[in-house]
């Protein structure tokens, strides 16, 4: 394992040009930042109102081919409002991927609904097509048009498709699926920002997509999220519960419905516009450091994971290893003793206290995949 490490850690040192600690992934910030800030500061609207949240979110609709982008102050917010929306609550069952970062599953339980846990694809790391269409198949039917599930007797009513690291999961067959059972398909975009099939964006496939601007992801807001939708009625749902439920009133405070207060400051949409106008150079940069990685390590013990379908933003470099002596953990532990962070990708979620409650089927790909792939840096240098 020693030469494993040694090949990876002399790989990054050259390609990353540092002998200091490389995280997997810190924010950048090369851009117009400063000048925005300090406009948005000296024009004293650093709050709800002010351009920049305007500017911010008509910049990201334009670059996802969205129609509609709503900023929200983190990415889970923008997933709590993607379900709402579509009147996702008590007695409904959401599906979503056992391995995933845990607010697409806090996000579920938020709303009241209750998640179902299902397997991974070998390959794409996210939802496995398969698994959905054999779950719907065996464990639901059809009742006046809604698909019921047989021994809770609730309503299957969405599936929540997570694009793991920026690799796209199966979203035609997805979609297909989504519409032969009449379920929702919301995308849990958060780590995708960036990510295409041919010439659309990961996160304009469902009927909401989410992405996250957290400062480890592939641009920053400081905090932040945001959601895309095609749809206006879905937009103004999510425009109004975000901005308390306030009817529009130039004194007066009357509120509709339990609102929240999820909008994104200016102040981190400032940083947003400055961010959105790098994230294509930053993208080519990620892309050139992984061919370059690639040149320069021994592939014997490791293969290189590559999305299956599309292009990937490539979050994070990722390998497969694929030697029965490896053990995962100990060379996380190594790397960063080298002053390389690493981790793995996920843990699974129905396996944890608070999710445990939750139907989950037996997921051996997720354990498969999580013994084997190693997530690596890939910031931006
Ligand atoms: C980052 C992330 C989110 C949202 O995170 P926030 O920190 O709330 O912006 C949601 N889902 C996944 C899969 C993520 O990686």
């Amino acid at each position: 394992m020693n030469d494993v490490v040694e090949n990876l850690v002399k790989a990054y040192r050259k390609v990353h040009n540092t002998e200091g600690y490389i995280p997997l992934h810190p924010p950048v910030f090369r851009g117009e930042e400063k000048k925005y800030l300090l406009d948005c500061i000296e024009s004293t609207f650093v709050s709800s109102v002010g351009k920049y949240v305007d500017d911010f979110q008509s910049a990201l609709a334009e670059y996802c081919g969205a129609k509609y982008a709503l900023a929200t102050v983190n990415g889970t917010a923008a997933l709590h409002l993607s379900l709402l929306i579509n009147d996702i609550g008590m007695g409904d069952e959401v599906i979503c991927p056992d391995v995933t970062f845990a607010a697409t599953a806090a996000a579920i339980v938020y709303t009241g609904a209750d998640p179902i846990f299902l397997d991974i694809d070998e390959e794409t790391l996210g939802l496995s097509a398969e698994k959905v269409e054999a779950f719907l198949e065996h464990n639901t039917r059809e009742i006046n048009g809604k698909r019921i599930n047989k021994v809770t007797g609730k309503h299957v009513k969405a599936c929540m498709a997570m694009h793991n690291i920026g690799f796209s999961v199966e979203i035609d067959s997805l979609e297909k699926i989504c519409l032969r059972y009449n379920l929702l398909l919301i995308e849990d975009a958060a780590e995708a920002l960036g990510s295409r099939i041919g010439n659309k964006m990961l996160g304009t496939f469902g009927c909401v997509g989410v992405y996250s601007f957290n400062g480890n992801k592939i641009i920053t807001t400081g905090g932040g999220g945001a959601l895309v939708t095609d749809s206006k009625d879905l937009f103004d749902r999510a425009f109004h519960l975000s901005t308390t439920a306030k009817v529009p009133h130039p004194f007066e405070y009357e509120h509709d419905a339990i609102g929240y207060n999820y909008r994104m400051p200016s102040i981190n949409a400032a940083l947003g516009v400055a961010q959105l106008k790098m994230i294509e150079e930053f993208l080519e940069i990620k892309r050139n450091q992984i061919e370059l990685l690639k040149t320069l390590l021994n592939k014997k013990c490791f293969s290189v994971v590559m999305p299956k379908y599309g292009i990937s933003n490539n979050w994070f470099f990722m390998i497969r290893i694929n030697r029965k002596d490896f053990n995962i953990q100990s060379l996380i532990t190594s790397l960063g003793r080298s002053g390389i962070m690493a981790r793995t990708l996920w843990s699974r979620i129905s396996k944890m206290k608070p999710y445990q409650k939750y139907i989950a089927t037996d997921n051996k790909v997720a354990d498969k995949v999580l013994d084997q792939v190693l997530c690596l840096p890939n910031g931006v240098v």
